[in-house]
């Protein structure tokens, strides 16, 4: 069987992308190519609809920027472990499912690696990001157990 050669990892930065990257490294052929990425979503997105003209979010976009910085920070020393260089790194803005589906189209990816909490009940009626993603990816798509798998 062929092995993936475009492949995207999604990240939340969070201590378990380090083993979403480690399958997808596993999975991945000698020469494949793999892009994290991890998305930052506005932080008026909550709140804006409630209250639109609020004072609060005039000083959001310091703190958003801010904020984006030690993101990007994150993302690089997890790079660094994996070895992966930095035009492999992404960090994207808007809506995590949109944004991963966007970025996996447009650079043809051919696998989306995704960190799952294998929800049950309720957090399975909300749905999570991994369930976004995979309802309307144009690809396949690898859910990582996280918890069961390490
Ligand atoms: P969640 O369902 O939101 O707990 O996240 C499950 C998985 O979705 C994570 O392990 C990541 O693979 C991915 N994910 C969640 N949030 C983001 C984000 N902001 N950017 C990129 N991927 C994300």
């Amino acid at each position: 069987m062929a092995t993936y050669q475009k492949i995207l990892v999604a990240v939340d930065l969070s201590a378990e992308s380090e083993l979403v990257l480690k399958k997808a490294k596993l999975i991945a052929g000698p020469k494949a190519d793999i892009h994290v990425v991890y998305v930052q979503e506005p932080m008026d997105n909550v709140y804006v609809g409630i209250v639109p003209q609020s004072a609060a979010f005039s000083g959001l976009g310091d703190l958003e920027a801010q904020l984006g910085e030690e993101l990007k920070e994150k993302l690089a020393a997890l790079g660094e472990n994996f070895k992966l260089p930095s035009d492999r790194l992404h960090i994207l803005h808007g809506s995590p499912a949109n944004e991963i589906h966007r970025f996996a189209k447009e650079n043809g990816s051919q696998l989306i690696v995704i960190g799952t909490h294998g929800q049950k009940g309720l957090q399975l009626l909300l749905g999570s990001t991994a369930n976004s993603v995979l309802h309307g990816a144009a690809c396949d798509v690898l859910s990582v157990r996280i918890g069961a798998a390490q």
